[in-house]
């Protein structure tokens, strides 16, 4: 680094400071590479080395997506597929450069906490070359008088130095055009200093009122890259689709893994699930001191349901199971408490009540129990349940609320059934 005064510094940082009452400066940065597919999370990381990616050595995870080998000209193929982060709307790509004996993946700059969740993007010179076109015409607007253009040194290693132009000559035919080329591009973004990878950095000054539009005179010629352009549009698409299929088929099978299937309640094992941890969280709050809601619990069995299967059908027994589902389902809805409701067994239900005291949980179970009373079956008829509703003590375990309320439950059958106990 040297100034008029001499040289300054091998390690040093120059700041230029512009300045003005009629200045005008516009800062754009240009990527172009394109995110693709699926969403990776980084697990360890520090500073600029990624350890692990999704629990496993970044390495691997990268080599099994993009089989890079770990080659001297690593870089020379990993500079095509980036780490694409999403900063606040800004993409922000990160380069592996090395791969290390413990295959962590050492990668251009650090990935800061807010930079943990990315997709693998792909660089091709057309998709380039549009966003370069699309930034020089809003360049164009501005009606710059002069142009600094801060461009990576992975973009020139992308080009070559004979097509390296490519991204510089839409804005020189702007304005004078001077620059050079970077290891990192600092940029604003909203309150952020982002230091970013692989990108240009254009910055166009002008002093006073905005003269002429020039957006006429750009001319981007993509023309020899058009038919691989064609290719890499069509191929990334097919990607998308296909991890955008296979998300939406693991979603839809995570939800059915959870839900029962003739009531659309939870299932025996997600309620149980959902039980334990609220037992665990509860009894965490008191070992730190906090003041918390104990979770209540409300059992539910259907009366004399063997009478019902035997008198009418399975299908008919199988249309109360149903109804009395649904009615768990709208009376959580409509009371906007907290509350998850499962199917415990053949005719046993349960409703989770993490943050609800007794007297909201019992009052909970009379308005279940009496409108499960009301509601009238083919051939008129009518049935009945019988409620169990405890919560939890300060010390108790998931196993022993559950077999209180259970008892609970048994009481109300024993009293006559078709009534709540609350115990
Ligand atoms: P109580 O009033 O004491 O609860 O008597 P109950 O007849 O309701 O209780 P019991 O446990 O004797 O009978 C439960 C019955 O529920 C037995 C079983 O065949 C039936 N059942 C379990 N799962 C299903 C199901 O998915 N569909 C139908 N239709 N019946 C089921
Ligand atoms: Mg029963
Ligand atoms: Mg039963």
């Amino acid at each position: 680094m040297f100034s008029s005064a001499g040289e300054i510094s091998n390690h040093g940082v120059a700041f230029v400071l512009y300045g003005g009452a009629n200045l005008h400066v516009k800062v754009q940065a240009t990527v172009g590479w394109k995110p693709l597919g699926k969403t990776f999370h980084i697990t360890e990381a520090k500073r600029s080395v990624i350890y692990k990616i999704d629990d496993i050595p970044a390495y691997d995870l990268y080599y099994q997506y993009l089989k890079i080998e770990e080659y001297d000209d690593f870089f020379d193929h990993s500079v095509l597929f980036p780490l694409a982060f999403d900063f606040e709307g800004l993409i922000v790509l990160k380069t592996p450069v090395k791969v290390n004996d413990d295959h962590s993946l050492t990668i251009t700059s650090d990935v800061t906490g807010k930079l943990r969740d990315f997709r693998i993007a792909y660089g091709d010179p057309a998709t380039i070359l549009s966003d370069i076109e699309k930034h020089a015409r809003d360049m164009a607007a501005f009606a710059p008088q002069g142009i600094y253009a801060f461009s990576c040194s992975a973009r020139r290693g992308y080009w070559g130095d004979g097509r390296i132009s490519y991204e510089t000559i839409p804005f020189e035919q702007l304005a004078p055009t001077a620059g050079f080329y970077t290891a990192g591009e600092f940029i604003r973004h909203q309150e952020h200093a982002l230091l970013l990878n692989v990108s240009v950095v254009t910055v166009g000054l002008r002093e006073g009122p905005a003269g002429d539009d020039k957006s006429a005179l750009i001319d981007v010629d993509k023309h020899e890259f058009t038919r691989q352009m064609a290719l890499v549009h069509t191929l990334s698409s097919f990607v998308g689709k296909v991890s955008e299929d296979l998300e939406n088929a693991y979603r839809r099978m995570s939800i059915m893994a959870k839900t029962d299937g003739l009531t659309q309640l939870f299932n025996r094992s997600e309620i149980e699930r959902l039980i334990w941890s609220a037992v665990d969280d509860y009894r965490q709050s008191i070992v730190s001191g906090e003041e918390v809601v104990a979770p209540s619990l409300i059992m539910a069995d259907i009366d004399d349901f063997k009478k019902i299967n035997d008198r009418y059908g399975h299908k008919a027994g199988d249309a109360v199971l149903k109804a009395l589902g649904a009615l768990f389902r709208g009376l959580v809805e409509e009371s906007g408490i907290e509350a998850s409701a499962g199917r415990w067994g053949g005719e046993e239900f349960m409703l989770l009540l993490p943050q609800s005291a007794i007297s909201e949980a019992a009052a909970f179970a009379q308005t279940l129990c009496e409108e499960f009373r009301q509601l009238v079956f083919e051939e008129d008829r009518h049935h009945t349940v019988s409620v169990g509703v405890v919560q939890a003590q300060p010390s108790e375990s998931a196993d022993s609320l559950c077999m209180r309320v259970d008892a609970a439950m048994y009481h109300a059958k024993q009293n006559g059934k078709n009534r709540v106990v609350v115990q």
